[in-house]
């Protein structure tokens, strides 16, 4: 089967040759109908994460991987052991994969499980920018309903890390000053699942104007572009004094310093950081205490969150967001494409001519 594998971080993936697994007994084997491009593939790409100033933490390449773990993919071929999965059906995956044998894995936290031993699919194991994915067990594959192909793949992380992320959001259906930081793929899929599972109409932050004006097309009951001036006293006084979740999609210094704008006079209200892009910053210690403030982090979702979000997503409650599809071959450009800020939505990679 063709591939198109990380062989060396920072550098164009490379088309390749692999031989096509097989299932065992309890395994399937999905060919992939699309997959997404999720921005820690970028991270993935170029080996690192920033932690701020010159400091990184490094992401290991240990052997050429074909990354991709948003995949939806159609069974081509199922163990003996599998019952519950029909050939010719199309599936998302579920690519967190553990160790299955630690705590955190028998305690249905897979996603915690050491990366030291996981087996995430498009991280540890190859993914969907391979023509075919090996999913090692039924209850990894869930149904989409009839979310179109290009869309359904990004609900396996960042549909599910929106859901994640909103599930520790401390949300009161209806509240009417809830933030979400960030209008591009995270975001605009954290639009549409807060709207479909909380009733809520949150205010969208972004610095790009033309991501704002989709945000606000979407369902956003306003939209602020933080660089503007006075952004923050706007959001807190549409808020009346201040927001009681902030939800941030983006994750950098940034953003962290303008979501702790955003509080006003508000106690007990809850900042989640979500995204990835790194950095560093201060914080203003008695503002925690004074404020009984909660500081959390959310990092990908359960299986069980997986399986609630899915069932939204077959209920048809979730508004599908357009996805740009782009040949697999393109996987390289789309990386830098995503990296440079150039895609105002989601992305996928199909291997369809
Ligand atoms: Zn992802
Ligand atoms: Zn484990």
């Amino acid at each position: 089967m063709k591939a198109f594998q990380l062989v060396e971080n920072g550098k164009p993936l490379q088309e390749v040759e692999i031989d096509k697994p097989s299932p065992g007994k309890n395994e399937i084997l999905l060919k992939t109908v699309a997959c997404g491009v999720c921005h820690t593939d970028v991270h993935i790409h170029e080996g690192f994460f920033h932690l701020g100033g010159d400091a990184k933490l490094p992401l290991p390449l240990p052997e050429p991987i074909a990354m991709g773990h948003e995949i939806y993919g159609e069974v081509v071929e199922i163990g003996d052991g599998v019952k519950d999965i029909e050939v010719g059906k199309k599936y998302v995956a579920y690519p967190w994969i553990g160790c299955r044998e630690c705590n955190e894995c028998l305690n249905g936290r897979e996603h915690y499980c050491s990366p030291m031993i996981t087996q995430n699919l498009g991280v540890n194991v190859n993914g969907g920018y391979a023509e075919y994915v090996l999913v090692p067990d039924s209850k990894y594959l869930f149904d989409a309903g009839d979310t179109p192909d290009e869309v359904a793949g990004s609900y396996a992380c960042r549909g599910l890390t929106a859901y994640s992320a909103l599930k520790k959001a401390n949300l009161k259906k209806g509240d009417d000053s809830v933030v979400i930081i960030s209008a591009g793929g995270l975001g605009s899929l954290a639009l549409q699942i807060i709207q479909a599972a909380y009733s809520i109409n949150p205010i969208v932050v972004d610095i790009d104007d033309k991501k704002l004006e989709i945000a606000y097309k979407n369902g956003a009951k306003a939209v602020i572009n933080s660089n503007h001036e006075n952004a923050a006293q706007k959001i807190v006084e549409l808020t009346n004094g201040g927001a009681s979740s902030v939800i941030d999609y983006v994750g950098s210094a940034s953003s962290y310093e303008f979501a702790a704008g955003l509080f006003g006079v508000r106690r007990g209200s809850t900042y989640v950081m979500v995204g990835l892009i790194g950095g560093q910053t201060t914080v203003q210690l008695p503002m925690i205490t004074l404020m009984a403030r909660t500081i959390t982090g959310v990092y990908l979702g359960s299986l069980q969150e997986m399986d609630e979000l899915m069932s939204l997503v077959r209920e048809g409650k979730i508004e599908n967001v357009d996805v740009e599809v782009r040949h697999a071959s393109k996987a390289t450009e789309t990386l830098d494409d995503l990296k440079n800020g150039k895609i105002s939505g989601l992305v996928c990679l199909t291997h369809e001519k």
